[in-house]
């Protein structure tokens, strides 16, 4: 029988120590991207959504024809009074065939990750191939990982920092102070960052309709890689940025609910982002166009993670033996187990 596997915290921290940040962003971009393309394999629908007044519960499931994957994750943009990040989260791996459960895994860091390497495989696809330069608008716990993602799967070699706490911004340059290659600019507002940019990414948190950016600040030829903007009531772009270009989405489904385009009309025209993946519907047509990708985060990202977690576990041997199921000779005594 197959073993249970638990990825924690510091099982996940030795995993990427061992891999390396940069290269387990790279081979999971890869996986999500071969994911998307094939996204007619996968089961879908739009997350499970518990709301209060301060934040979030989302559950996530899919699933293809062997594996089975959900993530629990939250969103409580005050969480930071408490001493708690915004996002948390976890993930379970199954078998479909039996529903047997090969991993419960942290995602909190890997969400970081899979979120980083889902916007680097939009902008691969849409932003324009000369893209050198990128704004970061919201310097949390995302930003770090998104800024090695655009830096090494793009070849970004500045990045313009804004956050309206100067402490995040601060945190963000020393983290990344060592990165050859890169050039980090602090500064004094939205408007100077996002200056002469040619990718802009927004990564604010606040439960409310925020217009972080706004149309006079959009340049032609603009990639905008909208990721702070994730459940109903909480945004980050003007709604007239979303007719200035095309706009792409994970899954169309859950975007109208969460994403930037829960401004527009129910029937605003968007991309699926498999769609251009696959060629079936052009991306960036030229280099003056803006391309705008709403992006909540979609289950597949984290069927893709948590897929290449457990491949990489089993071979490199990280994660404990979990407990979790019982194990027996006879499997109908289940109550004989329990009085031993
Ligand atoms: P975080 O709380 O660690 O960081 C958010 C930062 O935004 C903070 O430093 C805050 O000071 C800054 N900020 C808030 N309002 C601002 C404003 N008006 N102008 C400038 N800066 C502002 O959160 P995080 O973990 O970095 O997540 C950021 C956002 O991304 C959250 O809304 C989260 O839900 C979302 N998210 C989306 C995805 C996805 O797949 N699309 C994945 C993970 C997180």
């Amino acid at each position: 029988m197959a073993k249970t596997l638990f990825l924690s915290v510091s099982e996940i921290r030795k995993l990427i120590e061992s891999v390396g940040l940069q290269t387990l962003t790279a081979l999971l971009a890869e996986r999500i991207r071969g994911d998307f393309l094939r996204w007619q394999d996968f089961q879908k629908s739009p997350r499970m959504a518990n709301h209060s007044a301060v934040g979030v519960i989302e559950l996530m499931p899919v699933c293809d024809a062997d594996r089975y994957a959900f993530k629990y994750v939250n969103g409580h943009p005050f969480n930071y009074k408490l001493d708690m990040p915004t996002v948390m989260g976890f993930g379970c791996l199954s078998e479909m065939a039996t529903g047997w459960p090969l991993m419960l895994c942290e995602m909190t860091i890997l969400t970081a990750v899979r979120t980083a390497a889902t916007s680097a495989v939009a902008a691969r696809a849409l932003a324009k191939t000369s893209s050198r330069t990128m704004a970061m608008i919201g310097n949390g716990a995302q930003s770090e990982f998104q800024i090695l993602a655009f830096h090494k799967l793009l070849g970004i070699r500045s990045a313009h920092l804004f956050d309206k706490d100067p402490r995040a911004t601060d945190r963000l340059i020393r983290n990344l102070s060592g990165v050859s290659d890169l050039v980090l600019v602090p500064c004094e507002s939205i408007v100077s960052a996002v200056e002469g940019c040619d990718i802009v990414t927004t990564s604010t948190a606040d439960k409310a309709l925020a217009t972080i950016l706004t149309a006079e600040l959009v340049e032609p030829g603009m990639h905008l890689n909208a990721i702070g903007g994730d459940c109903p009531g909480k945004t980050e772009l003007q709604p007239e940025i979303l007719r200035m270009g095309k706009v792409f989405v994970e899954f169309a489904e859950q975007a109208r609910i969460e994403g930037e385009i829960q401004q527009m009309d129910p029937d605003f025209p968007v991309t699926e982002l498999w769609e251009v993946l696959t060629k079936s519907q052009p991306g960036r047509e030229s280099d003056s166009e803006v391309t705008i990708f709403d992006s909540v985060g979609f289950s597949v990202e984290d069927f893709s993670t948590l897929s290449l977690i457990y491949d990489l576990a089993t071979e490199g041997d990280f994660g404990v033996e979990l407990d979790l199921v019982p194990e027996m000779t006879d499997v109908k005594d289940l109550y004989g187990l329990l009085m031993g």
